[in-house]
């Protein structure tokens, strides 16, 4: 067999820095609006920006408008998104649609100090597909989620210390915000800039999907241990599906210490009707939610089992404390009703499988150009690492080679498909057909051609 060319020798690295800098120029040169917005942008916001993962050098394009797969940019530019904001479009841009539906709840009032029976239909809807959640309770983001699951768990096991994967993204707060960027040997966690050094102690890391060191972790820290907090594929990471065994022993080892389990499922949802944790058929205690069942609005959601969740009873003295002006909010309680009544478990197999059949692509495409690159992923969602295989962890993805990544997201680009920025990562929606995948799969021909000349 012969040997997928990575980009070890400097030449190479030299000719795909070289590839990569000629369509940033051009990028640049067909996008006048988009490079004036930015520039106005500077003055107000730091680096042009209220969200990190949007800047991409020189400018990220400004969007403008969207329908279905489609979005177009300010300068008239037309992309296939395999974005959908970050996979919380599953349905990909419903604007007609969501706007005749969503009027009369408009009309009625967006937001009122008193609940509505939106929330319980939503409700409702979650907890019949979500098996391990009876009961749930809304936030505004998948931060928020996870903020208040932690809590919640803190407060049922009376508990302080929280274990996460190295590398597991869950939102901004200070208890997640540690060794998702960077790593140490000692198990501890590395708090990241801005976030409180008390964090080494209080947030315990582990390896993904390495069974004996998450039983060797839990078993020393024992009965300190409030909650585990798992993707069950892991999203900023890489895209990286956990092992059976590795949820499995999880589970286990949880109930051993006593500590509760919560899947990260904001990301993850999505995969099955009931969630990831269908696919692999462990129930967790805490489930954090988001994204998705927003319908394109802003919203997140944790849930589990309702002696858990009764920490959180307004009735109880001593109770958990969860307010929020948003939470509840009627209007993305409407649209994420209207998201998930029209994501049938039809609908996910068929985006599953038309993931699937892009990662295979991928392969296929990369070994036929001799590229070293491979699509890693579980049904809809997927990412473009360096090598032959997809990574298992963390660690395993960060040191993959990244130029030649980078170039599969500027050719793209090129090519009308909008991937994510420094990842080249793409989730499918139910907006995406026969023709626009088929045309993925040429601008991945293409790429495939391109890296292959280009380093070959
Ligand atoms: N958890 C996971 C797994 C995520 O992917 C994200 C966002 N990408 C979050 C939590 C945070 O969600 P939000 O951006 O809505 O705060």
């Amino acid at each position: 067999m012969r040997q997928a060319r990575a980009t070890k020798g400097g030449s190479d690295v030299v000719a795909i820095q070289g590839l990569i800098e000629r369509l940033q120029r051009d990028y640049a040169a067909r996008r006048p609006r988009s490079r004036a917005l930015y520039s106005r942008a500077l003055e107000r916001l730091p680096g042009g920006n209220s969200r990190t993962q949007l800047y991409f050098y020189p400018f990220p394009f400004y969007a403008s408008n969207a329908s279905g797969a489609q979005l177009t940019d300010v300068d008239g530019l037309t992309y296939l998104d395999f974005v959908n904001n970050y996979t919380s479009l599953v349905h990909g841009h419903r604007g007609h649609d969501l706007a005749d539906m969503l009027a009369p709840h408009v009309s009625r009032g967006t937001a009122f100090g008193a609940p509505t029976e939106l929330e319980l239909d939503l409700a409702d809807e979650i907890c019949s597909r979500v098996t391990s959640v009876e009961q749930i309770r809304f936030a505004n983001s998948g931060t928020e989620a996870t903020l208040y699951a932690l809590q919640t768990a803190r407060a049922f096991t009376g508990r302080d210390i929280i274990v996460k994967v190295e590398g597991g993204y869950h939102g901004g707060h200070d208890s997640v915000q540690v060794s998702v960027r960077r790593w140490s040997n000692d198990g501890l966690g590395i708090p990241e800039v801005g976030v409180s050094s008390a964090m080494r102690r209080q947030t315990h890391v582990i390896p993904f999907n390495d069974v004996d060191a998450a039983s060797r972790k839990l078993r020393s820290l024992g009965n300190e241990v409030a909650a585990v907090i798992v993707e069950p594929v892991m999203g900023a990471a890489g895209a990286i599906p956990a092992t059976q065994a590795f949820l499995t022993e999880l589970r286990l080892l949880t109930e051993e210490v006593g500590a509760l389990l919560i899947f990260d499922e904001v990301l993850t949802l999505r995969l099955a009707y009931g969630g990831a944790q269908e696919l692999y058929n462990v129930q967790p205690d805490l489930t954090a939610m988001g994204k998705i069942i927003g319908g394109g609005f802003p919203i997140g959601a944790f849930g589990g089992r309702a002696e858990i969740m009764e920490v959180s009873d307004p009735r109880r003295a001593g109770m958990l404390s969860h307010s929020g002006t948003f939470n509840g909010n009627p209007i993305a309680m409407a649209a994420g009703l209207f998201a998930l009544h029209e994501l049938t478990r039809d609908r996910i197999v068929d985006i599953n499988a038309r993931g699937e059949r892009m990662r295979r692509h991928v392969s296929k495409a990369a070994a036929e150009a001799n590229v070293a690159i491979t699509a890693s992923g579980l049904g809809s969602l997927l990412q473009l690492h360096g090598g032959t295989e997809p990574p298992h962890d963390f660690r395993d993805a960060l040191s993959r080679p990244r130029e030649l990544v980078q170039a599969a997201f500027w050719i793209l680009l090129a090519e009308g498909v909008f991937t994510t920025p420094g990842r080249t990562s793409l989730n499918v929606s139910t907006a995406v057909g026969d023709v626009d995948q088929a045309r993925v799969h040429a601008a991945l021909e293409r790429v495939m051609e391109e890296l292959g000349s280009a380093v070959g």
